[in-house]
């Protein structure tokens, strides 16, 4: 049993087997072979431990996939040619070379014959062999295999995830994410905390004691990993998950009540999404609207932008569901961490300090124009506003709103109906856009408080370095102070302010976020339940004194643990 102390990224316990999943692609090392015969004998074991796991994912898949059987139909029967095991094992007796190194080789001249067949059929089962050809190699590295590739339910290890990889998992069998990069502000945090999945990360340095266990118990609520976990310790964990379960479904039956605090006051509380399908989600878990809608996702992943039709279908689908509930969009977040290929963007140094958001759509208008159009198109009878991402300045802002004018001219004049009323918001994510709140507060109807973004430009801690992420903590005292400071210039200036990072989500927050005086908590929809609960507890004069408590304390730390002990059971 190994106990390692990790970044908590997702909240949630799970206990289970370990699972490897590598995306990068294995290239053998050509070595000489000192026994030709163990070459052989390791390669027809990894030949079938291959099938054998291949032979599982492929009943899976026809349990719950479907379509997706007969592609590992096509892998095993690869496999099954001994044609091919025959070349590969003279090779490693002929040239008296490794067995990865024969098979790759092996493998790539039998993928390209078949890629060079005038039959289109036979041409496409290239792209099969070359994916056997990895899952063998992965075999023999000790790897294991892709995420279609789920035989049962797993913890999954990867040295990163990417938002498409998060996503391609079988949900029902991922128990959690152990992942050795990114931080809790990072993209595969707000993934798995939208799936509801447990997660942890920062464990570069112990993959190796990951790969030599066989199962683990993860607690993504207090960023740890017990390696191997003895009975007692797995019956413990067990419980403990129980209880938590228990705790949510108490606060879910609540969750369609209004989040009104003791005195009377109603706390906005609505959700970050990003799709369609979040959207129906959020309502089920009571959002009472969408804080954040991440447009970025839309263009993401994909050869080039999507067209104005397909942005307006997806966004009045969005409006649909929230009916004349808000919904905030934000335009374009692109560039940092999320890069999109079709923009050919320069490689940056500091890419979180380049051109992003804002600073990228106000250098393409051919991608802020037509988003604009979409949105105030499908916002017509709907509660829609509109945000822009890492404003720095006024002149972004000034720029920003100059671009609605003109979109809402040229609809104004084809007598296309949009959404003539819709706010005009900004993130305020950028120390200068807190520290100078006052004076952009003249230019906006709202802000919205990017916390994820705020903590790590003012602490200067990358939110996807594990090494430094820990800094960017959002409960620092200068970041509550920024919060505090834009709150007051907002209300003096008599805007909204709403705040839309983790930090949102966070039970403990709430009383100080409510004491600081956000209107509008937005946060991923699990944990509405509990942050609604929370609301309930307090009065308003409470929670001030509670906001005016923590400012005077020193660190995160600090403040971590008096809002913890604030809480009923203490944490
Ligand atoms: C933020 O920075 O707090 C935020 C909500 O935006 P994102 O996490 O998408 O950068
Ligand atoms: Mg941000």
């Amino acid at each position: 049993m190994q106990e390692i102390k990790c970044l908590a990224i997702s909240p949630g316990i799970a206990v289970g087997p370990l699972f490897f999943y590598s995306t990068t692609v294995i290239k053998a090392e050509k070595q000489a072979a000192a026994d030709p015969e163990q070459e052989i004998r390791c390669l027809e074991e990894a030949i079938e431990q291959a099938k054998v796991d291949l032979q599982a994912v492929l009943e899976n898949s026809r349990k719950d996939l479907a379509g997706e059987a007969e592609i590992f139909e096509a892998h095993l029967m690869v496999l099954d040619d001994p044609v091919l095991l025959e070349q590969v094992a003279e090779d490693i007796r002929g040239l008296g070379v490794n067995a990865e190194y024969a098979w790759q080789q092996g493998m790539e001249k039998f993928a390209e014959m078949m890629a060079s067949m005038e039959d289109e059929y036979m041409a496409a089962r290239a792209a099969d062999v070359r994916d056997v050809s990895q899952r063998v190699l992965r075999v023999l590295a000790g790897e294991q295999q892709d995420g279609r590739s789920l035989a049962q339910p797993s913890i999954i290890v990867a040295h990163e995830l990417t938002p498409s990889d998060t996503v391609t998992f079988d949900r029902s069998k991922v128990l959690a994410f152990c992942t050795a990069e990114g931080g809790p502000t990072s993209h595969v945090s707000i993934l798995s905390k939208a799936l509801g999945i447990p997660a942890v990360s920062g464990l570069g340095q112990y993959m190796e004691q990951l790969r030599q266990a066989s199962t683990a118990v993860v607690d993504g609520s207090a960023g740890k990993v017990i390696l191997n976990p003895d009975e007692a310790t797995q019956r413990t964990y067990i419980s403990r998950r129980a209880a938590l379960d228990e705790k949510f479904k108490r606060a879910f039956q609540e969750t369609t009540r209004p989040a009104v605090t003791r005195d009377g006051k109603q706390v906005e509380v609505v959700a970050n999404i990003g799709s369609v399908k979040d959207a129906r989600e959020a309502v089920k878990y009571g959002a009472e609207g969408v804080g954040l809608l991440r447009t970025e996702f839309l263009f993401l992943d994909r050869t080039e932008p999507p067209t104005e039709e397909e942005q307006y279908s997806v966004y009045r689908q969005i409006l649909e569901v929230f009916g004349d509930r808000p919904v905030v969009a934000r335009t374009l977040d692109i560039g940092g961490d999320k890069p999109a290929s079709y923009l050919h963007m320069n490689e940056e140094l500091n890419p979180f300090l380049g051109v992003r958001g804002a600073r990228l759509e106000l250098q393409h208008e051919e991608l802020m124009i037509p988003q604009l159009r979409a949105l105030l198109r499908a916002g017509e009878g709907h509660n829609l506003k509109i945000m822009f991402p890492m404003i720095s300045t006024i002149g972004e802002i000034r720029q920003a709103n100059e671009y609605v004018r003109r979109v809402k001219g040229e609809l104004e004049a084809s007598g296309t109906p949009y959404a003539r009323n819709a706010e005009i918001g900004i993130m305020v994510e950028v120390p200068s856009a807190a520290i100078n709140a006052d004076i952009l507060a003249k230019e906006v109807d709202f802000f919205s408080i990017g916390t994820n973004d705020l903590s790590q430009y003012t602490l200067a801690g990358d939110r996807t370095n594990p090494h430094v992420a820990h800094l960017a903590d959002s409960m620092d005292p200068s970041v509550l102070r920024l919060i505090g400071m834009v709150c007051k210039a907002a209300h003096e200036a008599g805007i909204w302010v709403g705040l839309c990072g983790e930090l949102g989500g966070e039970v403990i927050a709430a009383p100080v976020l409510l004491g600081l005086g956000v209107d509008e908590l937005s946060m991923n929809p699990r944990a509405i339940p509990f942050v609604k609960e929370q609301i309930r507890r307090y009065t308003v004069e409470e929670a001030q004194r509670i906001a005016s408590h923590v400012l005077g304390l020193s660190s995160a730390a600090d403040i971590r643990a008096y809002l913890t002990s604030l809480l009923p059971d203490g944490g």
